[in-house]
């Protein structure tokens, strides 16, 4: 097929060009090396022509200098055979220097003799994505940052209901795709109707719906929550089908805007996870006026996330050890995330991580929480080659598309050896769908990655967990094991689940081994590790090399 020459192909490509203002396509003849890219890319990006020679190289001129390399090396890897397939996230530079996040994808196309011929495929530009979401005529996040963006300049108030299903999935899995896009359509449509003119209501990612709303009071949102639970319980149907759904709402109320839009959102995430996770859908409020102690709530997600897009700096990493249960000498350690500002003081992770784990800028922390593992790791593995460092993982970062990738570069990278890296997963991955867990933790294991189970025993999935995926440690939660020597049934707990773990000859370590009498309570379980305030309390790597376990 010749590009200039072929007409049908060129009106194809003309076609599927016009599709989309944020979706661009392009083709590559890989043996001219004469590309084709949408009229809209050009003028965007402000490339020197539909048809370009070595589009690639010029394409690289666009990319912001911190995503180049990785986007060199996929290239290349693609022209040099050694990849059929391109798919990475980068930031590109506009034709006036401004930098939008794009994500590019692109498959090769063999000839009839197996000869790769054509690279071609598609770049969405998330920067200026189509406000209005086609399910259900709604306006989208996009529009819904936008607008929170002009409140914000404009120093107005503001309160955010974010709405949510608590088992959206089951529509989908029950009655299909279709249905399930129609009950979003419908509850759209109802929520619409209630808000009127009140407010603005808009589709958000996944299942979630968001109400912005400056002339509501928080008993009126409040009274508003309680008739869309009523309605998403009772008024929808498909088909003649009634079908109800549960719902579960946090709400954010912005007294003085403060902060950024990026953080309410964040806070209004986290109050939709908290009404869903810990209050059975009942309404999260989140307010932020001067006299509240949850002001601290939005203020400090806003100060984490600029943390986080600050590189990390006021992020470290603390490790405890775990030692063998048989020899009481050092396995390895866990490393555990801290951050520190004024005037939050040390902020704990079980406090911070739940506010942000939601949050887009999370996957950034996580990479940089490995990379600082695996560079510790190093100096660590010089003196004590034996040792296996744990880090924990949260089931958002293992969706990430580009979750593989990153840890196979950071492996490379640091030249960490991934026999000696243990990712920690808690029972929230249970969230993720159970074949695409599987996926992950194989191709993880097919690195040599171990993988532990993490606060074993505190959800209702950890057996599941344990019976789809194979896992190469349990750890058991200090909730079992704190009052275990007068509480029976912590006993009979901690007795099972170790006993069915040698039986599945699956390693168990014990955490929060707190003094020397509990430790000698617990000789009696047959396990394989222990970790707790006893051996040492989470501390810094320079610490770390002086304790007396770490070298013997
Ligand atoms: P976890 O992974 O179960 O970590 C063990 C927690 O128990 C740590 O709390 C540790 O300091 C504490 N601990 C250990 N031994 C004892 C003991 O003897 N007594 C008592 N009272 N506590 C003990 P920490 O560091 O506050 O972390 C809390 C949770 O935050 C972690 O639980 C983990 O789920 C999460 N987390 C920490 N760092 C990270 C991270 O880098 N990424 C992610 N995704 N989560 C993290
Ligand atoms: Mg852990
Ligand atoms: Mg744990």
């Amino acid at each position: 097929m010749n590009m200039h020459s072929s007409d049908v192909a060129n009106k194809i490509f003309d076609a599927f060009a016009a599709t989309s203002k944020s979706r661009y396509i392009f083709i590559c003849n890989m043996w001219t090396d004469i590309s084709r890219w949408s009229k809209r890319a050009v003028e965007f990006f402000g490339l020197p022509g539909e048809y370009m020679e070595g589009a690639a190289n010029i394409w690289e001129e666009h990319i912001h200098p911190e995503d180049r390399k990785r986007y060199r090396e996929a290239i290349d890897a693609v022209f040099s055979g050694h990849a059929k397939n391109f798919d990475m996230e980068y930031r590109a530079k506009d034709k006036n220097g401004n930098y939008v996040v794009c994500s590019g994808s692109a498959v090769v196309i063999d000839d009839d003799e197996g000869r790769p011929t054509y690279f071609a495929g598609t770049i969405t530009n998330h920067g200026i994505i189509d406000n209005v979401d086609p399910t259900t005529n709604l306006y989208n996040l996009y529009e819904f940052l936008h607008a929170l963006k002009i409140i914000r300049d404009r120093k107005m108030k503001v309160r955010v209901l974010l709405v949510g299903f608590k088992h959206f999935s089951d529509v989908n899995d029950v009655y299909g795709y279709s249905v399930g896009n129609d009950v979003m359509r419908q509850f759209g449509g109802e929520l619409r109707d209630m808000v009127a003119n009140k407010g603005a209501v808009y589709r958000m990612d996944g299942s979630k719906f968001a109400v912005c709303t400056y002339e509501m009071g928080i008993d009126e949102i409040k009274k508003l929550y309680g008739e869309i639970k009523e309605m998403a319980r009772t008024s929808l149907s498909v088909n003649g089908n009634h079908i109800p759904m549960d719902t579960c709402g946090g709400a954010v109320i912005v007294e003085d805007f403060s902060t950024d839009e990026q953080s309410v959102l964040a806070t209004a995430r986290y109050a939709l996870d908290a009404s869903k996770n810990e209050k059975h859908g009942e309404l999260v409020i989140v307010y932020n006026d001067a006299d509240d102690t949850n002001k601290r709530n939005i203020s400090l997600i806003h100060e984490l996330r600029n943390s986080i897009l600050d590189g990390c700096h006021e992020f470290y990493i603390c490790y405890q050890p775990v030692v063998s249960a048989k020899t009481g000498r050092l396995t390895g350690m866990e490393a555990l995330l801290r951050w520190k500002k004024e005037p939050y003081g040390d902020v704990p992770p079980g406090l911070f991580i739940p506010m942000l784990e939601k949050d887009t800028v999370f996957f950034e922390l996580g990479n940089w929480i490995l990379k600082q593992v695996m560079m510790d790791g190093k100096e660590f593995l010089k003196d004590r080659p034996d040792l296996t460092i744990n880090v924990n993982i949260s089931y958002t970062q293992l969706e990430h598309s580009e979750f593989r990738s990153k840890i196979v570069s950071l492996l490379a990278n640091t030249g960490f050896p991934p026999e000696h890296l243990c990712l920690e997963l808690t029972e929230r991955c249970s969230f993720l769908n159970m074949d695409f867990l599987k996926n992950e933790v194989q191709f993880l294991k097919s690195y040599g990655i171990k993988i532990a189970l993490d606060d074993f025993g505190t959800g209702f999935s950890s057996l599941n967990l344990l019976r789809e995926i194979p896992v190469d440690c349990i750890k058991i939660d200090r909730e079992f094991v704190k009052e275990i020597e007068t509480n029976t049934v912590d006993q009979t707990i901690v007795k099972s689940v170790v006993q069915c773990a040698n039986d599945l000859a699956v390693p168990v370590c014990i955490e929060g081994i707190e003094n020397k009498e509990l430790l000698t309570y617990m000789n009696k379980y047959e396990v394989s590790g222990y970790q707790g305030y006893f051996y040492s309390r989470p501390i810094i790597k320079e610490a770390f090399k002086q304790l007396s376990l770490y070298r013997k």
